[in-house]
C-alpha cells in the first residue's frame, strides 16, 4: 500500500481536516498519479454534508483531478511517467454491460465506481478522491491533458467541462439557437464558454446583476437578473435551450416559461430536495425537461479535444488545502469566480 496525505470530512458536515489514505500498489493496468491540482465541485459539498442521502465517512472528496504520472503498471500502453493526465467523476465500471460498452460508463448497470464516496468493483473497498497527493487509477479511466493550457485550469474540465459539454452537444447548442445558462458558478461559466464556442447565442440568468460584466467577458451576449421585474417579461418564451446549473432548491417551473414552444430545459444542478413543476407550462407548449449526468470516457475525450481546439479552460482561484472549508462557505454563497482549485503541493 502507498500512504497518501489527504483532507477528509470525518463525519457528515464536519469541517475537512488532514487525513491519511492507503492507495493500492499499482497493478499491471494502473497508473499512479501524483496529483497537482483538484477542483472543488459543488457535488463535493453536497456529499461531504450528506445532502444527497447516506454517504460514506471519512470522505476525501475531489473529482476534478490533474496531475503527473509517477509510475505505470507493466501492461499500461497509453501513459508514461511525467505525462500530464486527468481523472474525473469515476475510476472504474463493469466494462461489460450495454452502457459500458456504448461508452456511457456513468450508467453502468451494476454500478459505476465513483472517484470518492463509492466502492471499487470488488464492492468492498471504499474510494477516496482528489483532495490528496496521489491516486491510483486503471488506465482506461485516465485521460491526457491537452497541451499548452495550464493544468490548474484544466482540472475543472473533468467534471464541470464534460457535464456541460455533453448535454449542450446532445441537445443542439449551435449557431442560430438561443441558449440560456442558469446560475453562473463552476458549471455555469463552463457552459457559457462551451455554448459560445459551439456557436449558440448565450445568455446568463443569474440571481442578481453582480456577475453581469463577468458573463459578457466569458462570452455571453446577454444577461438577465432573474429577480428583476423587467427580466421576467423579457425572459418569457425567449430560449431554444436552457441549462440549469443551480445547486439549491429553486423555481424550475418558472424556467420552463422562459423557453420557446418545444424548447428544452436541461437540468444538471442537483439540489438536495425535490423541485416542483407545473404541468401546464410543460405540456401546453410541448417543452422538454431533460436531465444530464456527467459524461462517459469517450465524451470526456471529445470535450478535451474541443476545449483544446477552442483554447477553453476554467477561470480558477487556486487555494492551499487549508482554505478548503472557507472555499465551501464561499461557494455556497455564490462567491467564486469561477472554480476553486486546490494546489495539492500544500498537502505535501
Ligand atoms: P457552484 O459553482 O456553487 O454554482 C452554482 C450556482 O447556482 C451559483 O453560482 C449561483 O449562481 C446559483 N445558485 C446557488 N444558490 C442558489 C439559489 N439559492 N437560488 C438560485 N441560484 C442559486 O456549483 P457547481 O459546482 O457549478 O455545481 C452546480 C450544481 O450542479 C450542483 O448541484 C452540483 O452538485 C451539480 N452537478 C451536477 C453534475 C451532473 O452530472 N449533472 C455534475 C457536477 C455538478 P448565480 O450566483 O449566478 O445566481
Ligand atoms: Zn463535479
Ligand atoms: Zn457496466
Amino acid at each position: 500500500m502507498i500512504a497518501v496525505k489527504a483532507y477528509a470530512a470525518k463525519t457528515a458536515g464536519a469541517p475537512l481536516e488532514p487525513f491519511s489514505v492507503a492507495r493500492r500498489e499499482p497493478g499491471e493496468r494502473d497508473v499512479l498519479i501524483e496529483i497537482a491540482y483538484c477542483g472543488i465541485c459543488h457535488s463535493d459539498i453536497h456529499q461531504a454534508r450528506q445532502e444527497w442521502g447516506p454517504a460514506s465517512f471519512p470522505m476525501v472528496p475531489g473529482h476534478e483531478i490533474a496531475g503527473r504520472v509517477a509510475r505505470v503498471g507493466s501492461k499500461v500502453r497509453r501513459f508514461k511517467p511525467d505525462d500530464w493526465v486527468g481523472v474525473g467523476c469515476f475510476v472504474d465500471s463493469c466494462r461489460t454491460c450495454a452502457s459500458c460498452r456504448s461508452g456511457h460508463q456513468q450508467f453502468c448497470r451494476t454500478g459505476v465506481t465513483y472517484t470518492y464516496n463509492s466502492l471499487e468493483q470488488d464492492r468492498r473497498t471504499p474510494t477516496f478522491g482528489g483532495y490528496s497527493t496521489a491516486i491510483v487509477v486503471d488506465e482506461d479511466y485516465v485521460l491526457k491533458l491537452p497541451p499548452r493550457l495550464p493544468p490548474e485550469r484544466l482540472a475543472p474540465l473533468f467534471c464541470a467541462g464534460v457535464t456541460t459539454y455533453a448535454p449542450l452537444k446532445r441537445w443542439g447548442a449551435r449557431r442560430g439557437r438561443r441558449l440560456g445558462v442558469v446560475g453562473l458558478g463552476g458549471l455555469g461559466h463552463m457552459a457559457v464558454k462551451i455554448g459560445a464556442a459551439l456557436g449558440a447565442e448565450v445568455s446568463v440568468v443569474s440571481r442578481s446583476r453582480a456577475k453581469a460584466a463577468d458573463a459578457k467577458r466569458l462570452g455571453a451576449a446577454d444577461f438577465f437578473a432573474a429577480g428583476e421585474g423587467a427580466s421576467a417579461k423579457a425572459l418569457r418564451g425567449h430560449f431554444d435551450l436552457l441549462i440549469d446549473t443551480v445547486s439549491a432548491v429553486h423555481d424550475v417551473g418558472a424556467e420552463l416559461s422562459w423557453l420557446k414552444p418545444e424548447g428544452t430545459l436541461i437540468l444538471v444542478g442537483l439540489p438536495p430536495r425535490p423541485l416542483q413543476v407545473e404541468p401546464f407550462p410543460l405540456v401546453g407548449f410541448q417543452r422538454v425537461l431533460a436531465g444530464s449526468n456527467i459524461g462517459g470516457v469517450a465524451e470526456t475525450q471529445e470535450m478535451l479535444d474541443f476545449c483544446a481546439r477552442n483554447k477553453i479552460s476554467a477561470d480558477v482561484e487556486v487555494i492551499p488545502v487549508e482554505r478548503v472549508n472557507e472555499a465551501y462557505e464561499r461557494a455556497i454563497r455564490g462567491d467564486v469566480r469561477f472554480r476553486f482549485v486546490i494546489d495539492a503541493s500544500s498537502l505535501r
